[in-house]
C-alpha cells in the first residue's frame, strides 16, 4: 500500500514502543518490573463506572453532540471554577476523545507548513509528533536540570520568531515531574502577551501536586493571559480514567468552534458513556482522587529515597505527577550487569531490561539524552523489587 509522507514520517510512540518490549518479555515468561507505562495503576473508582453502566441502562449509547453533552461541558466549566475560580463559557468548551486529541485539535487548527511551534524539552513525547503532523516546526529549548527542568522568560522570549504560532508547556511536566513556580509561571504569561504568543497549557497533571509544590493554572494570570491561553486537561490521570478516553479544551470561542468543527470531520462526538461517567467523576466526591494522591506521595518518597541511595545519579525533585527522571550518563562506558557496557540511555534501557529484568523509558525519546524515566504509577513492593534490580545492575 501507498503510505502517505506524513505518516512515513512519524515515530510511533516511545513509551508505548518500550512497553511493547516489556511486553514481549512477558510473553517468553520473564517476570518484568514494569516502570514504562504513564497511567495511574488504580482502577477507576466505583461510584464513575456505576454512572456509566447507568448511561447504558438507561440508553445513552447515541451521539452525542460533537463537541460533548451540555452537562459535560457544565461539568467541566464548574470542576474549573470550583478550582480556579475562572468561569468560562459554555462556547469555550470543547470534550475530545482524550487530552492527546486535544492537543491535536489545538496544533490541527492552528498551526500549518512553515509556522513554528516552541516545545521546552524535556517533553512529552507525542508533542513533536503532533506538531510535525501539521506540517509546522517544533522549536525544542533545552532546559536544565539546575532550573528544574522549567522554561525561563529568557528562553521563551529569545525563541520567538516571526513564524512562531504557539508554545506548548506542560505544568506539572511528564516526563520530568516539574513543577513551575507561581512566579516562573508570571514571567513566561508576561512574555505571552508582551509578545502575543499563545500558550498551550497542558495541565493534565494538575491534582498530582506534591507537598512543597504549588499549582496555579496558566489562565489564571489575568484577562490577557487567559486569552491566549488554551487549557487542555481530562479524566485520565486524575481519576484513573485513561481507558475511557475523556479530554478537554478551555479556550477563546473562536478557536473552540474550529476545533468542534474540526471534531465533527474527524471523530464525531467522544464516547458517549464515557462522557456520563466524567460527569460523574467531575460532580461528586473528590475524595478518591486525594486517596490516590496519597499513594503516589509514598511512592514518591520511596523512590526519591533510593534514588538518593545510588552514587553518581543526579535528578530534579519531581514537585507532580508520577515521574522521575534521572541521569545516568556517569554510567556510560562502565561494564553493567553482565558486563555490558553502553554508551547512551537507550542502549542503557535495553541492557537494564535484558539483565535485570526492569523496564524505564529512555531520555532520548523526551529530547533529553543521559536520562531516563521512572513512572511511580506502579504498587510500592515492585518499586521495591525495581529497584534493588536497578542497584544490583549498576553495581555488578
Ligand atoms: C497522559 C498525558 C496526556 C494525555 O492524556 P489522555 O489520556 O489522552 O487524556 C496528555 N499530556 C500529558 C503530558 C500526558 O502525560
Amino acid at each position: 500500500m501507498h503510505l502517505s509522507a506524513t505518516v512515513q514520517k512519524l515515530a510511533p510512540s516511545a513509551t508505548i514502543a518500550a512497553a511493547n518490549k516489556a511486553k514481549e518479555l512477558k510473553r517468553q515468561g520473564v517476570k518484568v518490573l514494569e516502570f514504562t507505562l504513564g497511567e495511574p495503576d488504580f482502577v477507576t473508582p466505583k461510584h464513575i463506572c456505576e454512572a456509566a453502566k447507568q448511561a447504558m441502562d438507561a440508553g445513552h449509547t447515541h451521539y452525542t453532540a460533537a463537541g460533548g453533552m451540555p452537562e459535560l461541558k457544565q461539568a467541566i466549566r464548574d470542576a474549573y471554577e470550583r478550582d480556579t475560580g475562572l468561569s468560562y463559557e459554555p462556547t469555550q468548551v470543547v470534550v475530545s476523545n482524550g487530552a492527546k486529541h486535544s492537543i491535536h485539535n489545538v496544533l490541527t487548527a492552528m498551526c500549518g507548513p512553515g509556522d513554528e511551534v516552541i516545545i521546552p524539552a524535556p517533553y512529552w513525547v507525542s508533542y513533536s509528533a503532533l506538531v510535525e503532523l501539521t506540517g509546522a516546526t517544533p522549536v525544542i529549548v533545552d532546559t536544565t536540570e539546575e532550573s528544574g527542568f522549567c522554561l525561563s522568560a529568557e528562553q521563551f522570549e529569545a525563541a520567538i520568531t516571526d513564524r512562531t504560532r504557539l508554545m506548548m508547556l506542560n505544568n506539572p511536566c511528564n516526563p520530568t515531574g516539574a513543577a513551575y513556580t507561581i512566579e516562573g509561571l508570571e514571567a513566561l504569561a508576561r512574555v505571552a502577551v508582551n509578545r502575543s504568543i499563545p500558550v498551550l497549557s497542558d495541565e493534565i497533571y494538575d491534582k498530582l501536586i506534591y507537598e512543597g509544590s504549588e499549582f496555579k493554572s496558566f489562565a489564571t494570570f489575568g484577562d490577557d493571559v487567559a486569552a491566549l491561553t488554551i487549557i487542555v486537561n481530562g479524566c485520565s490521570k486524575a481519576y484513573a480514567m485513561t481507558g475511557w478516553r475523556i479530554g478537554w479544551t478551555l479556550a477563546p470561542p473562536d478557536l473552540s468552534k474550529a476545533m468542534e468543527k474540526l471534531q465533527s470531520q474527524e471523530t464525531s462526538n467522544p464516547c458517549s458513556v464515557s462522557q456520563f461517567a466524567a460527569i460523574a467523576a467531575l460532580n461528586e466526591s473528590q475524595d478518591c482522587v486525594a486517596e490516590m494522591l496519597t499513594h503516589f506521595a509514598k511512592r514518591r518518597e520511596y523512590v526519591l529515597g533510593r534514588l538518593a541511595e545510588i552514587p553518581n545519579i543526579s535528578l530534579a525533585t519531581p514537585g507532580g505527577a508520577f515521574y522521575a527522571f534521572f541521569n545516568v550518563s556517569s554510567y556510560f562506558g562502565k561494564p553493567l550487569g553482565s558486563g555490558k557496557t553502553v554508551d547512551n540511555s537507550s542502549d542503557f534501557c535495553t541492557a537494564l531490561l535484558e539483565d535485570a529484568h526492569v523496564a524505564l523509558v529512555t531520555g532520548d525519546a523526551f529530547g533529553a539524552p543521559g536520562y531516563v524515566r521512572l513512572s511511580f504509577a506502579t504498587d510500592l513492593d515492585t518499586l521495591k523489587a525495581g529497584f534493588d534490580g536497578l542497584q544490583k545492575f549498576l553495581n555488578p
